[in-house]
């Protein structure tokens, strides 16, 4: 089946009993033995609910996980209580005090839980390493390195990881590291890390897969057997697992994956080419530009470009700020891959929970914007953009003249809480 195909029907069959073609949210929290220890297949819905394998058995096979029923039950997938839950479970595949390399541009919660959790509550010890660049990465892998941590395109600076060559490099230093690829930005309809030689993919499904802004969750695949059981076990024995409503909402949006992610990466490509040809932008970073220093990995990897783009407004903070608090359309908000546009600060936003010094090495400044385009007309995106740009290049950011349709009152101008 061709990726269209597969985010429809991959992995599902009609509900057994009553033939409902997509699958009742079961909510019971245990199910009727016929005689002691003699069940259906469902004991206890943390260890097994149907609603959830539904979800775990469909991004399996998107993933490119070729496990049968036999070698796991819901062929390698795996749904967890949001994406950093997820990444709890890999963490706790490791040994106190094993050792970790991290890209270092990845979201700002995935080093957080690295930093300031792993390293003190399990004594791991976590290498952050530019893996764009894979002689830099093969220097810093040791025959030691117990867990790889990549995504790709990363976040927010969209630099990419030769995963292909970083699996070869890995592996021939340890052919028993764990390859991790968060591929949330990319989405199995962009790229493939298992099909290039990765052992799991792990995903917020809270973006794209899930897609409208409506739930959070996480998942992980793998499409090797072994990994499967233990990641079964530890899903069950730490058990942050995915509810059943919320695997419910991440399979219905799964189902419009494909002709969303093609909306998003045209819409994309033609904002990215306008930003870069706007004389109020320095700099437009999007892997479908030519001008991306890694554009032909980007063409070799990924079979479309995403919806994700950065870019650094001219001028400093304040009009950074301007522009943020006069766009209309995309809405200032963290978080990313739902239909809406949303744009944002990573410095201050996304991004804070990143130690200052690290944000200035990675170029994360304050000229930085993030956008998620969505799904709606993108000649309405430039016009809003436009706005955007206007206020910049002027004192007041327009807010009092155009008030937002419908948006929340008194909207915050500073965009300046949390952590
Ligand atoms: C959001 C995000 C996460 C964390 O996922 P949650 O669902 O918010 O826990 C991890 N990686 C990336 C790339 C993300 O965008």
């Amino acid at each position: 089946m061709r990726m269209s195909t597969r985010v429809i029907h991959a992995g599902q069959r009609p509900e057994p009993v009553t033939g409902a073609v997509m699958p009742p949210i079961f909510t019971s929290s245990t199910y009727a033995q016929r005689s002691p220890g003699e069940h259906t297949g469902f004991e206890y819905s943390r260890s097994h609910n149907p609603t959830r394998y539904a979800l775990e058995r469909m991004i399996a096979r998107l993933e490119g996980s070729t496990l049968s029923e036999s070698d796991d039950v819901t062929f390698g997938g795996f749904g967890f209580a949001s994406g950093l839950a997820a990444m709890d479970c890999v963490c706790e595949l490791l040994t106190a005090g094993d050792e970790v390399v991290c890209f270092d541009d990845v979201y700002g919660g995935t080093n957080r839980q690295f930093q300031r959790v792993r390293a003190r509550s399990q004594g791991l010890r976590v290498k952050f390493v530019d893996c764009s660049d894979v002689a830099k990465f093969e220097r810093a892998m040791t025959p030691k390195t117990a867990l790889v941590w990549v995504e790709s395109p990363s976040n927010p600076m969209l630099k990419l990881c030769d995963l292909r060559a970083i699996a070869r490099a890995a592996k021939a230093k340890n052919p028993g590291v764990l390859l991790v690829c968060d591929n949330t930005f990319a989405t199995p309809m962009n790229q493939r890390p298992i099909e290039l030689g990765f052992d799991v993919v792990h995903h917020s499904a809270t973006k794209y897969l899930g897609g409208h802004s409506d739930v959070v969750g996480g998942v992980l695949v793998t499409g090797n057997r072994e990994l499967a059981q233990r990641i079964r076990f530890h899903q069950n024995a730490v058990g942050a697992v995915m509810s059943p409503f919320d695997s419910y909402l991440v399979l219905r949006g799964i189902k419009t994956l494909a002709v969303r992610m093609e909306r998003h990466g045209e819409s994309a490509g033609r904002i990215a080419d306008w930003l870069e040809s706007h004389s109020q932008v320095d700099r437009v970073i999007y892997p479908g530009l030519a001008s991306h220093p890694q554009h032909p990995l980007a063409k070799r990897q990924m079979e479309g470009f995403g919806g994700m783009i950065t870019f650094f407004v001219k001028g400093g903070l304040d009009e950074a700020r301007r522009f943020l608090e006069s766009v209309h359309l995309f809405t200032l908000a963290e978080s990313l891959g739902g239909v809406e546009s949303l744009i944002e600060h990573p410095a201050i936003m996304t991004h804070a929970s990143v130690p200052p010094e690290m944000r200035r090495e990675l170029g994360i400044s304050d000229t930085l914007i993030r956008l998620s385009v969505g799904i709606e007309d993108v000649e309405d995106l430039i016009a809003d953009l436009s706005l955007g740009f206007a206020a910049a290049r002027s004192r007041s950011n327009g807010r009092t003249s155009r008030p937002r349709e419908g948006g929340p009152a008194g909207r915050k101008a500073a965009p300046g809480r949390r952590r």
